[in-house]
């Protein structure tokens, strides 16, 4: 089983949709591991943005991703990177289709909900940025048979 790292961002706290964010995962069949709400802090924003350093719009999504709250959470299921990421829909707010987490809620570029990991790599290192190795929970749910193998 693949795991990700997807995080509802302040203003997805500040607007009350972390309900609505993770009952989407969980209806999809996903299998939560790990969660919380935390601070970002300047540290865990520049580690998690580090790809991104010296272009334009890094200095204010550092500030946007440390103004507030975020909730923090691991998940795992087949293919799950690639399959968050479509739910999640296109970073750019005019390219993210409706039915998608962001085309649905979201109208910014930069306010835009929710960060998926983008490959099992980040995922690995951004899990490891806010999760220490005991706070993700090995359970097994016998509804997976229903899921992936039935
Ligand atoms: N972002 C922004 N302006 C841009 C591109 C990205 O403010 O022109 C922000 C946006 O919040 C995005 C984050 O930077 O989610 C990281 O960008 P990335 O290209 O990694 O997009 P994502 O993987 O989140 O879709």
């Amino acid at each position: 089983m693949e795991k990700t790292f997807l995080m509802v961002k302040p203003d997805g706290v500040q607007r009350g949709l972390v309900a609505e964010i993770m009952g989407r995962f969980e209806r999809r069949g996903f299998q939560l591991v790990a969660a919380k709400l935390l601070q970002v802090s300047q540290e865990q924003a520049e580690r998690h943005y580090e790809e991104h350093h010296g272009k334009p719009f890094y200095d204010n999504l550092i500030k946007f991703i440390t103004s507030g709250p975020v909730f923090a959470m691991v998940w795992e299921g087949d293919d799950i990177i690639t399959l968050s990421r479509t739910m999640i829909g296109k970073t750019n707010a005019a390219e993210a289709q409706p039915g998608t987490i962001r085309g649905d809620f979201a109208a910014s570029t930069r306010l835009n909900l929710i960060h998926g990991s983008d490959s099992p790599e980040s995922a690995e290192r951004e899990i490891a940025n806010y999760f220490s190795p005991d706070e993700l929970v090995v359970y097994t749910k016998t509804i997976q048979n229903w899921i992936y193998t039935g």
